[in-house]
């Protein structure tokens, strides 16, 4: 007897805006397999729509317990896309990277087919399976993987931004050649200095998502979040959160102004970043400062303010080509703009501008790359600039219920108590800048031992300001800078 097959559309819809929770499959093939199957193989087809930009199947089957075995693998409209056997229940492809075994590229729409191969099923047995199947994003709460690595709210450390054999990352081959440095390297680099996420951004590329999915599931503690450094002839900037491919040739037909860039990434729902914007450009090094006319800078959510490539050329972070004033010249005016670190390493291997230096702090409601980027929109952000993962700066106002990058209101001549956490930074001292100028309100910076809480109180006008803390060393070298608190703003940009 020839086992029927049910499918049942649920929905046909594709996902829309990532949402944290997953998602119910868009489709459920169910069937029945027989004694009468051993060694053979069944064609399972169903439909993929015009316009899928991921298709991800969940496999599950019963009578395990009596060695019943049904290996899988796919084809698609066109071509073979890959075969799994027994070894994985679960697979994804998209244009830009598959779950090993199987091939990214063009999802086409027409008929695919799941392959159920049967090595063994016993004389009278009878098992069910059951395919899931969504089309798009599933809702899963990073790209790589389904899970948050960490659950529950804590400051996560990461690097931002990195390059590898991708773009223009090197090191040493074997034989001691400067070759593209493969990017597990990269990955490699960051686990040894106990990173809890990275996002490698390579130079308008975005071959790199493949390697990154297969590395994942070893890399069990340390986040891979998809990332490329849009690369253009007026500046560059970091879009993190989505696969997708995002036009990259600002001022040409295709991408008439910045506008339409944000446009794209806003469609895939993607965080996008400034990068080194005070960077000199020119022949020294091309497009490399912010020149874009006309930002709209509402539309910026966040700012890299330290490079590690800078900081490695002047021995301080604080630099005349950080990007701490161009940053603070749009908070003066009003926008809310989260200050993020990267390394920008090109050479996982070296140890002058390392991976992990700086690192970008994160208080996250879990370790996942939704958690991440929400955070970092949110503010909730210090920089670390030399790398260190065990130091600490907070900054917050009315018993903890105020963090950096929050609000508060206050009305004229209205005091607000504040309280400054550091650890890790014994010896050195803490200044607070308001409005881009210092603020003495503090009795002592001294920062007196290894976790100190400097608490301290401000009067303001009833207008709007922000307010934020760093760290220095005796040398009055940058150790530690925290975002905001915004003092009256509103919401968004001016
Ligand atoms: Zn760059
Ligand atoms: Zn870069």
């Amino acid at each position: 007897m020839i086992a029927r097959l049910v499918a049942v559309v649920l929905a046909l819809l594709l996902a829309g805006a990532a949402q944290a929770a997953e998602r119910k499959p868009d489709l459920i093939l169910t069937g029945t397999i027989v004694d009468s199957d051993n060694q053979t193989y069944r064609e399972v087809p169903f439909a993929v729509p015009a316009g899928t930009t991921r298709v991800t199947v969940r496999f599950s089957y019963t009578g395990k317990d009596k060695h019943t075995t049904i290996d899988l693998g796919l084809f698609g409209s066109e071509r073979f896309r890959g075969w799994s056997g027994g070894n994985k229940g679960e697979f994804t492809l998209s244009e830009t990277d598959a779950t090993p075994s199987y091939l990214p590229g063009p999802l086409p729409a027409g008929t695919w087919k799941l392959v159920l191969g049967i090595p063994n099923i016993r004389k009278g047995v009878s098992a069910t399976y059951e395919a899931q199947i969504w089309f798009g994003d599933t809702g899963a709460a990073s790209t790589f993987s389904d899970g948050p690595l960490a659950t529950g709210p804590a400051w996560f450390r990461g690097d931002l931004h990195m390059h590898d054999a991708h773009s223009d990352g090197e090191c040493k081959s074997q034989s001691g050649n400067k070759v593209p440095c493969p990017l597990y390297k990269t990955v490699e680099a960051a686990a040894a200095r106990h990173l809890d996420f990275i996002a490698i951004s390579d130079h308008n590329a975005i071959s790199q998502f493949d390697a990154m999915r297969e590395l994942q599931p070893y890399f069990d503690k340390t986040l891979l979040i998809p990332a490329r450094e849009i690369t253009t002839f007026h500046g560059h900037a970091n879009v993190y959160g989505t696969t997708g491919f995002i036009d990259f040739r600002l001022g040409s037909a295709t991408v008439p102004d910045l506008n339409a860039l944000l446009d794209r990434v806003a469609a895939l729902g993607g965080l996008f970043t400034i990068n080194h914007p005070a960077l000199p450009s020119g022949e020294i090094c091309m497009g490399c400062g912010w020149t874009v006319p006309d930002t709209d800078y509402a539309r910026i959510p966040a700012i890299e303010i330290i490079n590690g490539g800078a900081t490695a050329l002047f021995g301080n972070a604080d630099n005349p080509i950080s990007g701490i004033a161009f940053w603070q010249d749009k908070l003066n005016r009003g926008y809310r703009i989260t200050a993020i670190g990267g390394s920008d390493n090109h050479d996982a291997t070296a140890e002058k501008n390392p991976v992990g230096a700086p690192v970008t702090a994160v208080f996250a409601a879990n370790l996942s790359e939704s958690a991440i980027l929400a955070a970092i929109r949110a503010g909730h952000v210090f920089i670390d600039a030399e790398g260190d993962t065990t130091r600490l700066l907070e900054l917050t106002a009315r018993n903890g219920k105020i963090a950096m990058g929050d609000t508060v209101t206050l009305h004229p001549r209205e005091t607000v108590r504040f309280d400054l956490h550091i650890a890790g930074a014994a010896g050195a001292h803490a200044v607070l800048i308001e409005d881009g100028k210092p603020l003495a309100a503090l009795r002592d910076g001294t920062i007196a031992g290894n976790d100190v809480h400097l608490p301290f109180q401000a009067t303001f006008d009833g207008k709007r300001h922000w307010l934020r803390a760093e760290v220095r060393d005796a040398k009055n070298r940058l150790l530690l800078i925290g975002n905001p608190i915004y003092i009256n703003a509103g919401p968004a940009g001016p």
